[in-house]
């Protein structure tokens, strides 16, 4: 008899944006007259950047001729001319990572979860509370248990590590999805700091570093004295260039990230993931890696920058709204979310019906990213200046 991994039966049924659509779709039916405005789901609305187009057609192009055709590529773990692209970006905000360190992946995401394959079982997991569901989700996958430490009003939402827990792996998310908040560099130095204590791994995402702009939030863990020794870097063109669809990111792993085995030999976790990728991957399309390459060309940065600030503007029109009605929030600074306060003590999901009953307008309730979520609401800049605006008129309307 086939045997399944019991795991997923004892987790939440749906991923929270399936939810979601579930939701939408039942209002739909009921009210196939009203616009909604979505300001809900991390999904960017800009196109392309005219270079990144260029490039990927330029590639396609070199696809259909025998002499410029390419097959499988030969490492699968990127090609030199994005690794070397990439290592030039992190050596711009002086963050210390070198190009064979670098994997290409098709986005953040899998590798946010794959990660969990190159550990074994018996580790503490760490999350900060909210998070970005797939931390959590992926190691209940693997049947491990989840610790958690509560980021809160307290702390702006950004939580700092607690010395009477132990952890062994650490996933740490700045700017952070969903509360908008970043942490800054004495921050990260605690966590480093925490983790070489620990002897433990931190998994740290910054899918989110475009948006960042104080000068004292840095842009990478590796900008972080002693990260190269505890930390493994995640980050994605999802949101920085619009690569939702088009799909590619990268995986950082020093070569100095050394941890012992159970018999005290010493392992590099980089030969450990490419041993998995080797077996479970077989790379990102040419064209995707030639697009991705072109955002980090002078041209390619100036055309993305502009996208950036678009959603910018929208995240200030938020932050606008939210100070005149007396919000409080987190975020929208340095990130493109914005973490409210639910007005008049309502819950996540019930502020989520009453915007989406009476003015139309949704957003993501905090229980979905975890306990200290509750009462909370993820707001997005991703729309355009047309709808945030008219969600912010909206929203002013009912309050
Ligand atoms: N990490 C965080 C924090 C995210 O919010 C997302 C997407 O929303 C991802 C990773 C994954 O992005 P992608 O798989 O599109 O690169």
């Amino acid at each position: 008899m086939v045997r399944i991994n019991e795991s997923f039966l004892s987790m939440k049924k749906n991923y929270l944006f399936i939810d979601i659509a579930k939701r939408l779709a039942a209002y739909r039916q009921t009210h196939p007259d009203k616009e909604l405005i979505r300001m809900g789901i991390g999904d960017v609305t800009r196109p392309l950047a005219p270079v990144v187009v260029e490039a990927m057609k330029k590639a396609a192009d070199e696809m259909g001729r025998a002499e410029t055709f390419r097959g499988y590529e030969d490492s699968g773990t990127g090609y030199d001319f994005l690794k070397n692209a990439i290592a030039e970006y992190y050596r711009s905000f002086g963050a210390d990572v070198k190009a064979d360190e670098i994997r290409i992946n098709d986005g953040a995401k899998a590798d946010c979860g794959n990660i969990t394959d190159i550990f074994g079982n018996g580790n503490t997991v760490l999350v900060t509370d909210p998070a970005y569901p797939v931390y959590v989700d992926t190691n209940l996958m693997c049947g491990r248990e989840v610790t958690y430490i509560d980021s809160n009003e307290g702390n702006g939402f950004a939580a700092m590590p607690d010395k009477s827990i132990h952890a062994d792996i650490i996933y740490l998310c700045s700017p952070n999805n969903p509360t908008g908040s970043a942490y800054t560099r004495e921050q990260l130095e605690e966590w480093v700091a925490y983790a070489i204590e620990n002897e433990a791994v931190i998994i740290y995402d910054s899918a989110y570093e475009a948006f960042i702009s104080d000068e004292d939030i840095p842009r990478s863990i590796f900008c972080i004295k002693g990260a190269r020794k505890c930390a493994i870097e995640m980050c994605s063109l999802s949101k920085t260039a619009g690569f939702t669809g088009t799909r590619c990111g990268y995986t950082v792993i020093p070569d100095e990230l050394i941890v012992r085995a159970s018999d005290g030999s010493e392992v590099c976790l980089a030969d450990l993931w490419a041993r998995r990728q080797g077996s479970k991957f077989n790379g990102v399309s040419y064209p995707v890696q030639r697009a991705a390459e072109a955002v980090f060309t002078p041209t390619g940065q100036a055309q993305i920058k502009e996208n950036i600030e678009y959603y910018k503007e929208n995240a200030r029109i938020i932050a606008d709204t939210l100070d005149s009605l007396g919000i409080s929030y987190t975020g929208g600074k340095n990130s493109p979310y914005i973490w409210m306060k639910c007005p008049k003590g309502m819950g996540g999901w019930e502020y989520f019906d009453y915007l989406l009953n009476n003015i139309q307008v949704v957003g993501t309730p905090g229980e979905g990213f975890g306990r200290n979520g509750a009462g909370y609401f993820r707001l997005t800049a991703f729309s355009t200046h047309e709808k945030t605006a008219e969600a912010m008129r909206r929203l002013r309307s009912i309050s």
